[in-house]
């Protein structure tokens, strides 16, 4: 006699999409409206109804590295016309987030980002690790005096480099092998859906198709396609360029240092002052923007897009990465001593928290949608 196969439910995996994403996901009785309704489902490849049964079932082998969750932007228009209020978009994002959760190890640090209980344990390491380091190699200046302010007496730039190149070497590490066993399941999760045959991904071939689909991804292409939240692409494009070009800026004073032997300050008419400005100023609006279209989306009857502690974790990380930034600077204009360099302090708590928990927020979505996409679009050219 053979056996039947039969499904065995993740009930705790329910339950956790559940919280996540509300209590109704089971109402969902298959119509099929969200996968119609969402403008970058494509006839050959549909979703989310399907994701949404898999979800009910239980089915986390399915969906935890499935690159199909990953194409979804979140922008609600499913979600607003569900006649059973299971709100599939918010499934999906629920879905991503657990999956950066699987892959981004260890799970302690998980445990730290996504508990609100824990936050302030998020400044309290940063701050011991900062002033340890500082304190003990001697190079932390607590009163680094003179006629003018300058943060490279009070925190060397070689103290910077101290903390900040081993957290970000540590970081690489998490994303190499997060995405090395996302890669290895995503071809596990095609095979059993029958979509691939398991074999070595060509990797040439792999990182072809993803610079290809970098300008889209970076370009946010996929929100012009949505109706509900395209007002969320201008304020997801202005937070992205203010890090990239922050990023810019800290690389420019670097070689600036090095290279030309030039310490700061640098007068507000320097061209990369003027671009760290206009990014500090963007990454204030961009947040501001995005929170108070998280706010109205939750004000709105039935809430068509949900928002957690994950999402606001984030948004208020780039806001007050922002604001002290900015309050940074303007204090040591105003030539305020003691105020410039204790929010020049804050100021670095909360960019090692930026660099230092990457993998572990909401940001880690640039890394996994970015490899998720190009798998996708790998798979359908080969
Ligand atoms: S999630 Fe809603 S719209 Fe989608 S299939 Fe289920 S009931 Fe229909
Ligand atoms: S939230 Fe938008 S992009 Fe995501 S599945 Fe629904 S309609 Fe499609």
């Amino acid at each position: 006699m053979t056996s039947t196969p039969f499904i065995e439910p993740d009930l705790d995996f329910i339950a956790e999409i559940k919280s996540g994403a509300g209590p109704d996901l089971k109402k969902c009785y298959q119509c099929a409206t969200c996968s119609v309704a969402c403008t970058i489902s494509h006839d050959d490849h549909p979703f989310p109804r399907k994701e949404m049964i898999h979800a009910s079932w239980g089915l986390k082998d399915r969906l935890i590295a499935n690159p199909d969750i990953w194409l979804c932007y979140n922008c609600g228009d499913c979600s607003t016309l569900c006649p059973r209020d299971a709100r599939p978009g918010d499934v999906l994002g629920t879905l991503r987030k657990m999956s950066i959760r699987e892959y981004s190890k260890p799970a302690v640090m998980n445990g730290l980002l996504n508990d609100p209980r824990k936050l302030p344990w998020l400044f309290v390491i940063p701050a011991v690790i900062i002033l340890a380091t500082g304190l003990l190699t001697g190079l932390m200046n607590l009163s680094p005096g003179g006629e003018q302010i300058v943060f490279a007496r009070f925190f060397p730039v070689s103290l910077i480099e101290m903390i900040f190149i081993p957290l970000s070497v540590a970081v690489a590490l998490v994303f190499f092998l997060g995405i090395k066993r996302f890669l290895k399941d995503m071809q596990d999760t095609y095979a059993r859906l029958g979509k691939v045959d398991p074999g070595p991904i060509d990797v040439k071939a792999f990182l072809a198709t993803l610079v290809r689909q970098l300008p889209a991804i970076v370009r946010h292409e996929q929100f012009s396609t949505c109706s509900e939240n395209k007002g969320r692409k201008l304020s997801h494009m202005m937070v992205a360029f203010s890090f990239s070009s922050l990023a810019f800026v800290a690389g420019a004073f670097v070689f600036a240092l090095y290279v030309l032997n030039s310490h700061g300050p640098y007068d507000q008419v320097n061209p990369v002052k003027i671009l760290a400005n206009i990014s500090g100023l963007a990454l204030i609006t961009g947040s501001l923007m995005l929170i108070r279209e998280r706010r109205a989306n939750a004000r709105q009857a039935g809430g068509k897009q949900g928002s957690g502690y994950f999402d606001w974790y984030l948004l208020g990380l780039a806001l007050s990465l922002g604001i002290t930034g900015m309050l940074t600077q303007f204090l040591r204009l105003a030539d305020i001593p003691w105020a410039a360099y204790s929010m020049y302090f804050i100021h670095l708590l909360f960019a090692f928290n930026l660099v230092a928990f990457l993998p572990y927020t909401k940001l880690a979505h640039l890394v996994y949608r970015t490899v998720a996409v190009a798998y996708y679009h790998y798979v359908k050219e080969n």
